[in-house]
């Protein structure tokens, strides 16, 4: 059987942060989460229709704040996904959670239940970075629900980061590695901040005041070299994890493999296509096609993407792997763009595999927009 990941969006927050232009919807709920929920498990039952011969190995609730949904619309996801799929046992069941959002008793019901693994957004262990940011919790919020989620049985918890925020500096952040290691989640995910169009940050443009990029280069390296000396490898270029904890869902997006995902702005990549959702969430709730990005992948884009993807990744590209793909040599294809960046220390190759160096990472953006055809 094929394996299958699958993605459900959950939009709804309780207040909007400054920086975020992800789809989620703040203070909406009560009915409308439960027709959400409905729309959810039907959009479910249709898409099983084309997937015989698929079984699931990853479930990954994403928002939005999956924990605004109460325990029993968990369960009425899950059973859905249980009824209409191939679960396989030992399935990873992971949902992002935000600080103060879940008591012990909510927590305890999601595990049993089957959820398995949290992801929850702390972003900084300093009060006036998180007023800065518009997060909703403290950080003594965080050091709450983190407790309940040990206590609740979970033994697999993530928790996000930011660097290059306001009012940050490389000691703040440092502190707030030292707080975070100091609670020994297994699994830490640590983002750039990113000014969107259309966020209270992008309105602010001239107003906001983020550490240079300097500073945000030396937050990135400390984060790096920090969390390897406590035993978290970077697999990613923005996740670190203790050997045996790495997002086995996040992986399949990395390495090409197929998953679908349900709600709305939820992406898919199934059967050679990629199609993404709209943020449309009346005519979701009302059972219309939201589909607004629908495209087969030609055997170019894929060679494209796959770089794209595996370079986000510390384990590269395997020389053999692309040949099989794709017939061709890696370095025949990318060797001579790839060699400055290479002399420069960005770039190894070494072992049949090219990868980012830790500074290369840095610049990984610029350096793929240079090498690969888009
Ligand atoms: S909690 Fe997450 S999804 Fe919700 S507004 Fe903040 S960053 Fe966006």
């Amino acid at each position: 059987m094929s394996k299958l990941g699958i993605y459900i969006h959950v939009p709804f927050c309780l207040q909007k942060c400054n920086y975020c232009d992800f789809c989620s919807f703040a203070g909406r709920g009560g009915e409308l989460i439960s027709e959400y929920v409905s729309a959810l498990c039907r959009d479910i039952g249709r898409a099983a229709q084309l997937c015989g011969g698929y079984s699931v190995d990853t479930v990954y609730f994403g928002g939005g704040t999956p924990t605004l949904l109460t325990v029993r619309d968990f369960e009425r996801i899950l059973c859905a996904l249980t009824e209409n799929f191939s679960i396989e046992s030992g399935c990873e069941v992971s949902s992002e959670c935000n600080p103060a959002t879940a008591d012990l008793q909510y927590l305890r019901e999601l595990r049993s239940l089957g959820v398995d693994r949290l992801s929850i957004g702390l972003q900084s262990a300093n009060e006036n970075e998180l007023r800065a940011l518009g997060r909703i919790h403290s950080y003594a919020d965080f050091v709450e629900t983190y407790g309940n989620a040990r206590a609740a049985g979970f033994e697999n918890i993530s928790a996000d980061l930011m660097y290059g925020i306001p009012e940050q500096t490389v000691e703040s952040f440092s502190h707030t590695l030292d707080s975070l290691t100091s609670l020994a989640p297994e699994h830490i995910s640590a983002y750039g901040l990113k000014v969107e169009e259309g966020t209270p940050f992008g309105r602010m443009k001239e107003g906001l005041i983020l550490p240079d990029e300097d500073a945000e280069y030396d937050m990135y390296m400390l984060c790096t070299e920090y969390l390897a000396a406590r035993g978290y490898g970077k697999y990613e270029i923005s996740n670190f994890a203790r050997a045996g904890y790495e997002s086995r869902h996040n992986i399949k997006y990395w390495r090409g493999e197929e998953y679908l995902g349900f709600g709305v702005s939820a992406h898919s990549y199934f059967g050679g296509e990629r199609f993404a959702n709209s943020r449309d969430i009346d005519r979701y709730i009302r059972g219309l096609d939201i589909t607004e990005e629908r495209r087969v992948i030609s055997p170019a884009e894929r060679m494209t993407e796959y770089v794209m993807l595996r370079m986000r990744m510390s384990e590269g590209v395997a020389h053999s792997d692309f040949y099989e793909r794709f017939g061709r040599g890696f370095q025949s294809v990318y060797g001579e763009r790839l060699a400055k960046y290479t002399d420069m220390g960005y770039v190894v190759t070494e072992n049949c595999r090219t990868r980012f160096s830790d500074k290369g990472f840095f610049i990984s953006n610029y350096i793929l927009s240079d090498i690969l055809d888009f």
